[in-house]
């Protein structure tokens, strides 16, 4: 019998009571300490314990806690929606927001948005939604089905309705053996998309991509000419971009959004995680103009919705976030070239890079991922059985750091790996347990060697 009232993850892991958390640390109901060197799940991006943001929240829910989007709106939404349209940039002037309790959520509201879209502009055909091999874009079924993690899925296939899923650029295992340069590979592994389109016969209405493939490769960022390729197709063809910025939005990489390093506007921007910083359940979707006034035009409706969207208490608890993101420059701080914390982290990652069992230290701003392989110069993975990264992960969890392992793929031949995304705070503490990581994979790989 489960000892846990709640639901567990898994039923064979003993979980820790988390107790409180501070910055970037959590204290369990036992007085011990964890480093959060993964930001939960790469959510905790200004760290805990906001006493402004707390009492945002506290005044929020007192003056007003609820209200229905069928019969109201409300000033802190109206403000809120209107500083996230500032923060995404000129590209979404005239925009609008639509605010959900979460990342799946919001990627459903995407998906559902460029579907009216495209029946509202005079395309009834266009139903398809392109993706990725291994993305992860949410749980529920509409987001499953466009995600290409296939442990995530498997169970679920015969409910959910298959889309077509592209190839994803991975320098560290490119499938063009880098013979290509970055360019030509980049331009090749956007021809994919080209390719679906024309498969789709017609019916493509939108792509979705992660702009940092985050849960299931582990932070791989693609060549610098991919997404402007890929949104450039897009615009040929017909097809709405939305780009998934649920882990890579709002400061995490070093820009406002990730898809800011590359320049490129997508249609629909769809964020959750660190929007909220783990202070509420919070995701947004970020539409464009061009989408807005087409549902203005057309319908004249949005037909969609949930009883909790744009709640005022997760919307006062944004925007205190956004606010401090802001003031406290943040996002400059998490920048991997220039940033104060995040150069300073980067470069204490790339030192566990002389560990053997450390095949590629990648990622961007304060989102990183460390891959593990068992040969350094086949790249060959350990054996999936062993989930490698999950030892690394219980041996990083006895010395009170926690990061967040995935294999990349089920047969385990690639993308064993943790992330790690912490928070843009308490610099010493995430070198300290960066220091603690590296004693953790020697020994994982110890015993690996042992077994
Ligand atoms: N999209 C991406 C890129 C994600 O990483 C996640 C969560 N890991 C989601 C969507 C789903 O978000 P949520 O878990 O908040 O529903």
């Amino acid at each position: 019998m489960s000892s846990h009232a709640i639901l567990p993850r898994s039923f064979t892991k003993q979980y820790p009571v988390a107790a409180r958390a501070h910055g970037a640390r959590i204290w369990d109901t036992q007085g011990r300490e964890y480093i959060d060197l993964s930001g939960s799940a790469v959510v905790n991006f200004i760290g805990f314990g906001n006493d402004t943001v707390v009492q945002a929240m506290a005044e929020q829910a007192s003056r007003l806690p609820f209200v229905h989007s069928s019969q109201f709106t409300s000033e802190i939404a109206e403000h809120f929606a209107a500083e996230v349209l500032d923060f995404a940039g000129p590209a979404f002037e005239g925009g609008a927001v639509f605010f959900t309790c979460g990342g799946s959520e919001a990627v459903e509201t995407a998906l559902k948005l460029a579907r009216q879209f495209q029946v509202e502009t005079g395309h009834p055909d266009r139903c398809e939604i392109i993706s990725r091999q291994q993305a992860y874009h949410g749980s529920t079924l509409g987001a499953l089905a466009v995600s290409g993690n296939l442990s995530r899925r498997e169970i679920y296939l015969p409910m959910v309705r298959e889309f077509e899923h592209i190839r994803i650029p991975y320098c560290y295992r490119c499938e063009f053996s880098c013979e290509l340069g970055c360019d030509d590979c980049g331009r090749k592994y956007a021809d994919d998309l080209r390719h679906a389109i024309e498969h789709s016969a017609g019916r493509a209405a939108a792509f979705i991509g992660e702009p940092i493939s985050g849960a299931t490769l582990g932070a791989v960022a693609p060549p610098p000419i991919y997404w402007p390729a890929i949104a450039s197709i897009c615009k040929e063809h017909g097809l709405l971009l939305i780009a998934d910025e649920v882990m890579t939005g709002f400061g995490r990489t070093g820009r406002n959004f990730a898809m800011d390093h590359w320049n490129v506007a997508p249609d629909i921007l769809v964020a959750g995680k660190g929007i909220g910083s783990g202070y509420a359940p919070l995701g947004a979707v970020i539409v464009s103009a061009r989408v807005v006034d087409a549902l203005r035009k057309g319908s004249g409706m949005l037909i969609h919705g949930f009883t909790y969207n744009a709640h005022p208490v997760s919307m006062a608890a944004g925007s205190a976030v956004l606010a401090h993101i802001r003031e406290m420059e943040l996002v400059q701080a998490a920048d991997s070239e220039h940033g104060s914390i995040g150069q300073a982290f980067m470069q204490a990652l790339h030192l566990l890079e002389e560990i053997e069992a450390v095949g590629d230290v990648r990622g961007l701003g304060l989102l990183h991922a460390v891959e593990f392989v068992r040969d350094r110069a086949t790249r060959e993975a350990y054996p999936a059985a062993l989930k490698f990264s999950g030892k690394v992960a219980a041996a990083a969890l006895k010395r009170g750091v926690l990061t967040y392992p995935m294999q990349g793929s089920i047969d385990g031949t690639r993308g064993d790996h943790i992330l790690l995304a912490p928070p843009a705070v308490e610099l010493d503490r995430l070198l300290e347990a960066v220091h603690l990581l590296g004693d953790a994979i020697r020994e994982a790989s110890d015993q690996a060697a042992r077994s």
